[in-house]
């Protein structure tokens, strides 16, 4: 692993060097206004690379809620009459600014998460290409004519925009989980409220400019700012209000629980993208060096900070030896650990510092009950002076499978590696858990592939690979990792009602 050279960098310089300065917004939107906090309150949100201050925006509270909530429902009324065609066109315009602006958005995203900039601006065309992928798919959200068993009558479906959503997104992708959800709900008619994480709102409203300039009409889009104190208050506001017709979530399973309960008081549609704790498994008859390299990216992408990262990798045992040192190999040669606009970083800090706790919470639990550390395990040296929440790439073994390291979802760069001996084994092992996320395994058997990717317990799986998302497939889970999916063209089903007519002629 090597430790970036930049170890002194002054966040609110680079913050400067963002080349459009009406990208970085400080106050929320609201009915097509910027507009502070009722209260007036604000909020800072700092680089968590340095912990320097960036900036500040609008700690809005529930009465906030309520007026973006009225701005969505009035808005609605029009919106949802336009043409799907009229949609698509602003939608694409969207797309295009955002296309445009990338170079900014990045940097703004790595200096909100700490985010490598290359992963950034990555983020970027990812989080577009939803706006695209949906614009397009607005024209696609058909209905059915369906042969009735009653002569004279006809049996006709169509689908209709559920109404105001409110929505409710994480730190770890900005920019995408944003999209994702706001490009299908407004292709489908429907209004937002978004409420961004409090550690990354910059990105959001950076979004939401872009969506104003393509002409996105005042009120389809409300973005909502609020600090952690004011989460939860605006958190009820938006599952409780009865004009929101659908919650829309991407975060632990913790809170999406919380949520999915509280919005069960006006029985909304939900759409739950939770955690989980995905297995990655190289079976004897693996490309190694394949596996190697894909697990770099499934483990080390975002510093660990995705839903989708491997979290447990079994490796035979005929081929575990030489797995391992191939792993630790690449990863000596390929890592470079800084902040994220230094020259060949790949590899940020921790989002937060409640991350960095579990991470080193995970990590002294495995290491009491007998695992041994093969690589990393500590704050990289040389990084001192940055000063952010930074943590080496990690590869452990002997990790037993009763720690929380196994058991829950890490979120951070450890990676325990796993013997075993059998396919139905490490089958059970992978399903042995309470989510059920993304799931990869490589082998070069074709009849295994089959066999395992039927019998795991996910919404995904990556076979021969370790990066498996695209808008245009279906991306969520199973068990504890939530309901609904998003992308694809059954994303936009999550913002359609369906409503039959029974005509008698
Ligand atoms: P989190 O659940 O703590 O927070 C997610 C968001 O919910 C944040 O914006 C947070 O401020 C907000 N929140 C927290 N409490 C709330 C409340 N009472 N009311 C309203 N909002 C509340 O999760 P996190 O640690 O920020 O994010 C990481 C988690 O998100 C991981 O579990 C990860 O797997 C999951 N995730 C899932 C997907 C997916 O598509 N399935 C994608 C990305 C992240």
């Amino acid at each position: 692993m090597h430790v970036s050279k930049m170890t002194t960098v002054n966040s609110m310089d680079e913050m400067s060097k963002i080349q459009d300065k009406s990208l970085v917004r400080s106050q929320a939107y609201i009915d097509g206004n910027w507009v502070d906090a009722g209260s007036g309150k604000t909020f800072d949100v700092t680089d968590p690379a340095t912990l320097h201050k960036i900036g500040s925006v609008a700690d809005m509270d529930a009465s906030d809620v309520q007026k973006a909530v009225d701005a969505a429902s009035r808005a609605f009324e029009s919106w949802k009459t336009t043409t799907a065609k009229q949609r698509a066109a602003l939608l694409r315009k969207w797309y295009d600014l955002i296309i445009a602006n990338s170079k900014d958005l990045g940097r703004l995203m790595t200096l909100e998460s700490g985010k490598p900039i290359g992963e950034a601006t990555g983020e970027v065309a990812y989080g577009a290409s939803f706006i695209e992928w949906f614009g397009e798919e607005a024209k696609r959200a058909y209905g059915d004519v369906v042969p009735s068993p009653i002569g004279g009558s006809r049996v006709v479906v169509m689908k209709q925009p559920v109404g105001v959503v409110g929505i409710i997104t994480p730190y770890n992708f900005p920019n995408a989980m944003i999209t994702r959800k706001v490009g299908a709900a407004l292709a489908a008619g429907c209004t937002v409220v978004v409420r961004p994480a409090h550690e990354t709102p910059f990105s959001a409203l950076a979004l939401c400019e872009l969506a104003e300039r393509a002409g996105i009409p005042p009120g389809v889009i409300n973005i909502v700012t609020c600090s952690g104190e004011n989460t939860p208050a605006v958190g009820k506001e938006l599952t409780t209000n009865p004009t929101i017709r659908k919650v829309s979530f991407t975060g632990s399973t913790a809170v999406g629980k919380l949520l999915m309960g509280q919005a069960a008081g006006t029985m909304k549609k939900v759409s739950m993208e939770l955690g989980g704790n995905a297995p990655f498994i190289v079976f004897e008859d693996a490309d190694l060096q394949r596996a190697a390299e894909q697990l770099i990216g499934c483990k080390f992408r975002n510093s660990g900070q995705t839903c989708v990262c491997a979290n447990r990798v079994y490796v035979h045992e005929s081929v575990y030896d030489e797995f391992v040192k191939r792993f630790t190999d690449l990863i000596q040669q390929k890592m470079h650990v800084g902040h994220g606009l230094a020259e060949g970083v790949n590899f940020g800090p921790m989002i937060t510092e409640r991350g960095m706790h579990k991470i080193e919470d995970q990590l002294k639990r495995a290491v009491d009950s007998g695992a041994r550390i093969v690589l990393g395990g500590n704050r990289p040296k040389g990084l001192e002076s940055i000063g952010g929440h930074f943590f080496e790439p990690t590869v452990l073994v002997d990790v037993s499978d009763d720690v929380p390291m196994t058991c829950e979802e890490t979120f951070g760069p450890l990676c325990p590696i796993y013997k075993f001996a059998s396919e139905e084994e490490v089958v059970k092992r992978a399903n042995s858990v309470d989510v059920g996320l993304a799931g990869y395994f490589f082998s070069r058997d074709i009849g295994r592939v089959f066999r395992v990717a039927e019998v795991l317990e996910v919404g995904m799986v990556g076979v021969n690979t370790g990066a498996i998302s695209t808008e245009v497939a279906p991306f969520g889970g199973v068990k504890e990792s939530g309901v609904g999916r998003e992308g694809s063209h059954y994303g936009i089903d999550e913002y359609l009602n369906i409503k039959y007519l029974n005509i008698s002629l």
